[in-house]
């Protein structure tokens, strides 16, 4: 892409109610536009991160052996009140009535729709086990949306469902999310943290939310340090017995403030002892019947009798994690990507664009870089070298590729890595083998 023909409306001023740097780089870097509280337009550059994180999401709930489907945004209220959720749910909830005066709602998440969905096609435990996923809009009306895109009303999440015979099974189907959540979570460039939870308005006894460590995190944690480095568990064979990766987390003492217990706390070694802000980025439930009792979402098992679904519900927020990695990794210059996640590989500075050696230099890198698939951002406008490198740092792209008259004499570009800073003046050939 020419950043002359690109929409990236960069601000030179931090927006004065951002409070964050997640949100106010999100915003100076031109990826979003608050359009009204809590909502927001994903700008381009903003929109191909979040279609990279999904991307990522999509490809791990996949490898766990979910499926994907798609669920409407615009739900009717009448499964809620087969809950008893629709007014459970309380003010959080959009409630819409359309021109037949039907109560609908806005879905802030899936449970009673999908538990729908299962009953009205599924009776036999041989159909069993099904893990269904969706990725989709959500809307809740959130006392204080704040944080841009952290905490919005209009939020993309990831939204798994599992329904098994026995809670046996249902177990293991929540190991799969568990342990390929690890590896989403990984995959994003990201340290997350498994701990016990509240299942809040959700319901049910098992549950861990995932958290990333941030001094701005709206949740407070307790957690053995040794939780923060452990390795993802990586490729591993989904339909194995997944409880030791899972035991190999749950054995050491990680919570949310909801269910700190000081006491517990207080046995883990002191120099071990970590107490710091979360991010919530994810959230695993177990809740057995909750929903598939009182829908009457009912399976045969072997013996021919009927038992309600166990059922378990997985949830990832999607465009949390933008500002949540930007959390995890900027400096006071901008954001840095993680290279699995970046809306470009590489950004190509011309230092003197309308030189004709300048010019051309970069053109035939362009074309080179975009024939290795880096997908380079080339920054071929008229401004002054100064401006081309904020902006470049601002938006954190992994690797700047500088070129000016000096080194197209000599066939060389300086190649800058985002992260560390480092500078090197390689030729063109390694630039290629360098990046890729
Ligand atoms: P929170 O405690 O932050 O309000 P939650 O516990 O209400 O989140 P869940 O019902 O567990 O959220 O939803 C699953 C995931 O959706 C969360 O782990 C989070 O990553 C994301 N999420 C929830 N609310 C929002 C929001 N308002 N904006 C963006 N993402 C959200
Ligand atoms: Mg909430
Ligand atoms: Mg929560
Ligand atoms: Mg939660």
């Amino acid at each position: 892409m020419r950043l002359s023909r690109y929409f990236l409306p960069v601000l030179k001023e931090t927006p004065a109610d951002a409070t964050i740097a997640s949100h106010q780089y999100m915003l100076r870097a031109g990826m979003m536009k608050q359009n009204s509280a809590g909502i927001y337009s994903w700008l381009p550059l903003g929109y191909k991160v979040l279609k990279n994180i999904e991307a990522i999401v999509r490809d791990e709930q996949n490898k766990a052996g979910a499926n994907e489907m798609l669920m409407p945004t615009i739900q009717s209220a009448d499964l809620w009140k087969e809950t008893g959720r629709y007014d459970d749910y309380g003010p959080e909830m959009l409630r819409i009535t359309d021109r037949h005066e039907r109560e609908m709602l806005y879905g802030p998440t899936n449970e009673d729709m999908i538990t729908d969905i299962f009953r009205s096609f599924v009776r036999s435990y041989k159909d069993l086990p099904q893990l269904l996923y969706h990725i989709q809009w959500k809307f809740r009306d959130e006392r204080r949306p704040r944080f841009g895109v952290m905490r919005g009303r209009e939020f993309l999440m990831k939204d798994a469902y599992s329904f098994d015979l026995t809670k046996e099974d249902a177990v293991k189907s929540y190991n799969r999310m568990f342990v390929a959540y690890l590896n989403t979570f990984a995959r994003l460039g990201l340290k997350a943290v498994p701990m016990r939870a509240d299942t809040g308005p959700i319901g049910g006894d098992l549950s861990h939310e995932f958290l990333i460590l941030a001094d701005t995190g709206e949740s407070e944690v307790f957690c053995h340090s040794d939780l923060v480095d452990m390795a993802a568990p990586g490729d591993v064979d989904y339909d194995s017995d997944l409880q030791s990766f899972v035991d190999a987390r749950t054995s050491l003492y990680a919570a949310t403030d909801e269910m700190h217990e000081p006491d517990e706390f207080a046995k883990v070694p002191g120099d071990k002892q970590l107490s710091a802000r979360g991010i919530e980025v994810g959230h695993i439930f177990y809740f057995g019947d909750k929903y598939s009792g009182p829908m009457g979402a009912k399976v045969m098992g072997s013996d021919g009798k009927e038992s309600n679904v166990m059922m378990g519900s997985y949830g990832i927020g999607v465009s949390r994690l933008v500002g949540g990695i930007i959390e995890a990794s900027h400096d006071e210059n901008g954001i840095i990507w993680p290279k699995s996640v970046t809306p470009f590989g590489a950004g190509i500075i011309n230092l003197k664009a309308g030189d004709d050696g300048t010019d051309a230099a970069c053109e035939d890198l362009y074309g080179k870089l975009s024939k290795a698939g880096i997908d380079p951002l080339y920054d071929d406008k008229a401004d002054r070298g100064g401006v081309k490198f904020g902006r470049m740092d601002l938006i954190g792209l992994p690797y700047q590729l500088v070129i000016g008259p000096r080194g197209v004499k000599d066939g060389i570009v300086e190649v800058k890595d985002r992260k560390t800073g480092e500078k090197q003046n390689l030729s063109y050939d390694e630039t290629l083998n360098y990046i890729t």
